[in-house]
């Protein structure tokens, strides 16, 4: 069946997802008290959640977007990846968090995290929107996680298919 036309299940709600982003930011707001972390967003899904989330912190923030292309053909990711857009703000000594919309095996984000560390923070933490923990092939601590889900294919809320769905206010599985 042709992508476009399959069906979506909503699985998350717009309030759902809304009242979650209020609580990690306040939970990151308490974390970095005193603090002014670097958000860094992979780009493009964490787009929409790292706006939501930094517009209810109630820390100051400077913010930045990594984006990564895997080495693998097609829908297997070879675990290689490589930065198509570097931060462009200085990484050293820095409080970092990196903004992920999904972990799923953890191969991107490892592949990040070893390349972001190379660059001497002072810290590093993760904040995804979803763990999709029980798809884990590598040991990933996400640090904030907003939803825990088991499997399916989901979409919306920045995440998408081919570049489609990812305007949906709520997120759904697809198929
Ligand atoms: P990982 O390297 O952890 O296996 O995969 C991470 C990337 O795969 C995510 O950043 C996301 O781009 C994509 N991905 C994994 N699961 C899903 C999913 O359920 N829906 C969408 N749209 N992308 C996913």
């Amino acid at each position: 069946m042709d992508e476009a036309q399959q069906a979506l299940t909503r699985v998350i709600s717009r309030e759902r997802i809304h009242e979650r982003v209020r609580d990690m930011a306040r939970d990151l707001s308490t974390a970095f008290s005193g603090k002014e972390p670097l958000f860094i967003g992979v780009l493009n899904g964490a787009v929409f959640f790292l706006a939501d989330l930094v517009r209810e912190l109630t820390i100051p923030c400077r913010i930045d977007f990594i984006k990564a292309a895997s080495y693998g053909t097609g829908t297997t990711s070879s675990g290689k990846v490589r930065l198509t857009k570097e931060v462009d703000l200085e990484i050293g000594g820095e409080d970092v968090i990196l903004v992920e919309d999904i972990v799923d095996t953890g191969l991107t984000l490892k592949s990040i995290l070893e390349q972001v560390e190379q660059k001497g923070p002072a810290s590093v933490h993760v904040c995804a929107l979803i763990d999709k923990r029980e798809c884990r092939t590598e040991e990933i601590r996400v640090d904030f996680s907003g939803f825990e889900v088991e499997r399916g294919f989901l979409v919306g809320y920045g995440l998408d298919c081919n570049e489609r769905h990812r305007n949906l206010p709520d997120i759904y599985a697809l198929g």
